[in-house]
């Protein structure tokens, strides 16, 4: 048994050592620890594990309530009014995520845009029919049966991208949110929900098409219906990627 100065000065170091590690990730430097082998192999998060381990901080420290949310409900209710971030001075509302949060399948796309914003619900603008066609004509399925959310919660201004500090500030909530669904398998919308998901500066015509891992869940990028919007010869590309979700469904 250590003396008490020493277990203290022991959790010190498992804290700072921890801290050290999440940022060497966020740089693209990736250590593979014996719990996340765990995973990979199983394709599941093992038990206990949770996807925040390594960003408990001032905004999401293992005590806070978002931390320690069980459901949906609770994460959102955790979030209330938030300030963490400058998005929420011109926001309308807070674009949570929306669909069956037992869903199987998660889509996640870049940040609300005006009528998102307007509306308190992700993509429902043009770029949203785009993606409701996707669900529905493509893959036979219902907005209500996947689980369709962000990685910044507010409309970043004139749709610019989000920035590092605000997706430091949101991101924890979108892990956490998929920690409490599940999903068997997620789907990346466009260059900025791929490379955030997946640590990532290689494009995402090079990325897009291929299984990544989220944490162990099987992880498609594709493009983002905005961009479709805008060249639509590009679509037969996302229904390649598509049809690779629809199978994989189809074995799960
Ligand atoms: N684009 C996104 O990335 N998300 C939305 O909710 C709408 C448009």
């Amino acid at each position: 048994m250590n003396p008490p100065g020493e277990a203290e000065e022991l959790a010190a170091v498992a804290v700072s050592l921890r801290g050290h590690l999440e940022r060497r990730a966020r740089a693209g430097v990736h250590v593979v620890a014996r719990e996340c082998a765990a995973q990979q192999n199983t394709g599941v998060p093992s038990e206990g594990l949770s996807f925040l381990s390594g960003v408990e901080n001032d905004l999401f420290a293992q005590a806070n309530p978002a931390y320690q949310a069980r459901s949906l409900e609770e994460l959102r209710a955790a979030m209330g009014d938030c300030r963490r971030c400058k998005l929420c001075a011109g926001r309308t509302h807070i674009v949570f995520g929306v669909g069956n949060p037992k869903a199987d399948l998660m889509f996640i796309g870049e940040g609300p845009g005006r009528d998102e914003d307007l509306q308190g619900e992700p993509f429902v603008g043009r770029a949203g029919q785009l993606l409701t066609d996707i669900i529905t004509k493509g893959m036979g399925l219902s907005r209500d049966d996947v689980y369709i959310a962000n990685v910044v919660k507010c409309r970043p201004p004139e749709n610019r991208n989000p920035e590092p500090d605000e997706v430091a500030a949101c991101e924890p909530f979108l892990r956490k949110q998929i920690e409490l669904i599940r999903p068997e398998i997620i789907v990346a919308l466009g260059k900025f929900a791929v490379q955030t998901l997946l640590q990532s500066k290689v494009p995402i015509t090079k990325l897009r098409g291929q299984w990544h891992s989220y944490h162990g869940i099987k992880t498609m990028p594709t493009f983002h219906p905005a961009y479709l919007l805008r060249n639509p010869g590009d679509k037969k590309l996302v229904w390649e990627d598509i049809k690779k979700v629809i199978e994989a469904r189809r074995g799960a």
